[in-house]
């Protein structure tokens, strides 16, 4: 921190600081100290934003009872102008007077664009930075260029922090953004993001790179910025207080992987063993944008999907045989020399779980499917010496896999006429709804089905199985195999797959129940009638519950 003559410097030196700011909103004063009240005990670093409210000036007396109330809480004060991305739309001139009027009422910092602070005279900014700690801020909302001049243009103003915040248009803007934290934070008070679905790594590896602290959002739709991720996730998920340089980092890379629950089950294994690692969701919209980073980030390991499982083969050094014959990897090993192992978890994901409950010697399966996910069923299970038969929507494709697999390809109106151990579903359908099944009623002659799709919990091929007392092995438990091996893999521990299966479980609930909130919404214009009544938004609780106790082991 610089040599300030500011009397409130001393209060809010680095190692006072929490890692994580929540951002606070609120249209009128009540509403934003009730709000910052729910907040300020679990983690008593906000920001409040003045620019949210329609009369921030009127609205200080109030805030100021608040904050007097929370003398160990540390509190911004931001009223970014709307020709900088805020919602203020006053002067400069208002803008300081606002933040002046901030700093006598007990906030400890005042966040002030650059842009601001040039149309300042060196007399005002002085008598601003004397009453209050200064956060000089730069907001780019578009992309990440020029952020080493956009930091120097900052640095010739005396300041507590150094805010740069910018948008990620691909994975490679965050190793730019770290790269200049890492550059600069021995020196300065320095806070770095990117903004934007591929910038939320940012918000944890930027901690990592040297940023004093980090944003998150209070609530889902309390969002201040693109990306914002919410604060108890930034807490509870990546442990955002725990993240420093000797952290290391792990991913599951894809495109889409918003929805992935790789996070939640990873990041809970590694704080169930205790390991200083954090792992994060990589969206990478091609190969080449993530193998950019790679070494810089630098990534230890990394979970490999869709559509990506591969295309990484040819970029990786060497791969276990199995990986090889299946042709596809969905675990990546950077080893100490910086180069790339790739293996396959997929297939003790499928095979475990049907393990755990028979033989595979000799038993009859039918895989219904022919892509990444169905190859790796068809090797595996033929490697354990089960008698594997295929299906495929698309014949050509199917049998050329079961010719690979060396397993039999059977014609879709054959499959009713026979009887196997297990029937496993390794298409999609069935994904996302509760209508569709790859399977019909009188297909399913079978001592289990093992359906892969895990989202619904309960699919209709679940429901049809269940009805005809058929034993169900949930999809669920093949995604957590693959990631417990994984795991195992990356860290050389065992996996802890009860932990894992329970959070798991639990996130998929979460995800049930904002989907039914989401379906609830009244649609744009027309009368509101809910999609799916309370009634059976209490169903489906009930039923995530029951889920949940059949799958604690
Ligand atoms: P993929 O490579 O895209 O293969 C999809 C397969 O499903 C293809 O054989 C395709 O047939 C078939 N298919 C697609 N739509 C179909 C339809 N409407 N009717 C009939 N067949 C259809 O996908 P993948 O990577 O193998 O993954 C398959 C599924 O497995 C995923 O969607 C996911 O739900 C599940 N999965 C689960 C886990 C887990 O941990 N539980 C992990 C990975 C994947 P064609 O050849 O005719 O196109």
């Amino acid at each position: 921190m610089r040599e300030s003559s500011s009397t409130y410097a001393s209060r809010i030196r680095r190692f006072r600081l929490p890692r994580l700011c929540i951002a606070v909103v609120g249209a009128d004063a009540p509403t934003m100290v009730e709000r910052a009240e729910s907040l300020v005990r679990d983690n008593p670093f906000l920001e409040l934003r003045l620019d949210y409210l329609s009369q921030p000036l009127a609205a200080l007396p109030k805030l100021k009872n608040f904050l007097e109330l929370h003398p160990e809480a540390t509190f911004i004060a931001t009223c970014r102008r709307a020709v900088n991305g805020g919602k203020f739309k006053g002067s400069v001139a208002n803008q300081i007077a606002i933040l002046r009027k901030a700093a006598d009422s007990g906030f400890q910092l005042v966040d002030l664009e650059l842009q601001s602070v040039e149309a300042l005279k060196a007399t005002e900014l002085h008598d601003l930075s004397d009453r209050v700690g200064l956060i000089i801020s730069h907001h780019n909302f578009k992309a990440t260029k020029n952020i080493d001049r956009q930091f120097a243009d900052m640095n010739k103003y005396p300041a507590d922090f150094y805010k740069l915040v910018s948008t990620a248009t691909s994975l490679h803007d965050n190793v730019v953004m770290m790269r200049l934290l890492e550059e600069n934070s021995a020196k300065h008070e320095m806070v770095g993001l990117c903004m934007g679905e591929q910038g939320i790594i940012s918000r944890v590896l930027g901690v990592r790179a040297g940023s004093v602290f980090t944003f998150g959002s209070a609530a889902k739709g309390e969002e201040t910025a693109p990306g914002q991720v919410l604060a108890g996730e930034l807490r509870d998920v990546y442990r955002i207080e725990m993240v420093d340089q000797a952290t290391q980092v792990y991913g599951v890379v894809g495109d889409p992987i918003s929805h992935s629950l790789s996070p939640v089950m990873m990041n809970a294994a590694f704080r169930r063993e205790t390991v200083n690692a954090v792992y994060l969701a990589l969206h990478a919209k091609s190969l080449k944008d993530l193998l950019a980073c790679v070494n810089d980030i630098p990534i230890r390991g990394l979970s490999i999907t869709m559509p990506y499982k591969q295309e990484i083969l040819s970029e990786l050094e060497n791969t276990d045989p199995l990986t090889r014959q299946i042709g596809a990897c969905n675990t990546v090993v950077r080893a100490a020399d910086g180069k790339l192992y790739g293996f396959n978890t997929d297939v003790a994901g499928i095979i475990v779980p049907l393990e755990q409950r028979m033989s595979l010697a000799g038993v009859r399966v039918l895989i219904v499917g022919a892509g990444g996910v169905a190859r790796a069923a068809a090797f595996g299970l033929k490697s354990k010496g089960a008698e594997v038969f295929l299906t495929n929507r698309t014949a050509e494709k199917g049998q050329t896999l079961a010719r690979q697999a060396k397993v039999k390809y059977m014609k879709r109106p054959e499959v009713a006429k026979q009887q196997f151990d297990v029937m496993i579903n390794a298409t999609p359908v069935g994904m996302g709804n509760t209508k569709q099944s790859p399977l019909e009623e009188k297909e399913l002659n079978t001592k289990y089905v093992f359906d892969l799709v895990y989202s619904p919990a309960e699919t209709r091929l679940v429901k049809m199985a269940r009805a005809k007392n058929i034993q169900v092995i949930p999809g669920l438990e093949m995604f957590v195999q693959q990631g417990a091996r994984q795991f195992e893999i990356w860290t050389g521990k065992p996996s802890p797959v009860a932990e894992i299966a329970y959070v798991v479980t639990k996130a998929l609930e979460r995800q049930a129940l904002v989907e039914v909130d989401e379906e609830e919404k009244p649609a744009p214009k027309k009368a509101a009638k809910p999609a799916v009544k309370p009634a059976a938004k209490k169903a489906i609780v009930k039923k995530a519950a029951k889920t949940a106790s059949s799958r604690k082991k």
